[in-house]
């Protein structure tokens, strides 16, 4: 359970070297994620995610599920997570999932010093960051100088590129990134994405291996 994760960082990470930034007008569509959750392995094959970026680096656990949960009031209450608990060391680095523009800053809610970032139809949300927000000249920016972030809302973010680090800031009892994601407004589960993303890019990286041995094969029998 502990080394998958690190793998999908290890091979994102590698991953983004090779790969062209794609353009959110290509991201996958959400149709695409749930229809490959029911049928895993008979659906098509498509690359969509080998772009996308594992959004913490250190990942240590999941400690909170996407979906229904017992209230941390107790009792009977149900609330809803519209998001994916991942713990990791306090300061610990964040990464974009997916190029695009920063829509919101903010660090006033249970959601802690957040950013939101829209990526096509896709909007993208980091929670209880580090730092806090200010504002310049009418346009707000979340800064955290320790860290050296500074992110500024209208903003073009690429993937994979340092976008804040793990904090404490609102609703929380540990260090830990609350990462959620809609499609055209609709919540999805961050773990089926994160799950396509690592079939794909394990997929990638055993199919450039291949490629790699068979050119080394080839060199060999020259001689
Ligand atoms: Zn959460």
């Amino acid at each position: 359970m502990g080394q998958r994760p690190k793998k999908i960082l290890l091979s994102g990470a590698t991953l983004l070297g090779l790969v062209i930034v794609g353009l959110s007008t290509l991201l996958p569509k959400v149709e695409t994620v749930t229809a490959r959750e029911v049928q895993q392995r008979k659906a098509t094959r498509s690359n969509g995610w080998l772009a996308a970026s594992f959004p913490v680096e250190n990942f240590q656990a999941y400690t909170s599920p996407f979906g229904y949960r017992r209230a941390a009031t107790g009792g009977a209450n149900w609330e809803f997570h519209g998001g994916l608990d991942i713990a990791a060391p306090q300061g610990s680095y964040i990464r974009n999932w997916w190029a695009g523009t920063v829509v919101k800053v903010s660090d006033i809610t249970a959601c802690g010093t957040h950013v939101v970032i829209k990526s096509g139809e896709w909007e993208h949300t980091y929670c209880h960051l580090e730092g806090h927000v200010e504002t310049a000249s009418g346009r707000r920016y979340l800064i955290d100088r320790a860290g050296g972030i500074q992110i500024w809302e209208g903003q073009t973010i690429p993937t994979g590129v340092r976008i804040g680090r793990v904090g404490m800031t609102g609703r929380t009892t540990g260090p830990h990134l609350h990462w959620g994601l809609k499609y055209a407004n609709n919540y999805v589960d961050p773990a089926l994405v994160l799950r396509e993303m690592f079939t794909q890019q394990q997929i990638a990286t055993r199919e450039s291996k291949i490629i790699i041995q068979e050119s080394k094969n080839t060199r060999d029998s020259g001689y």
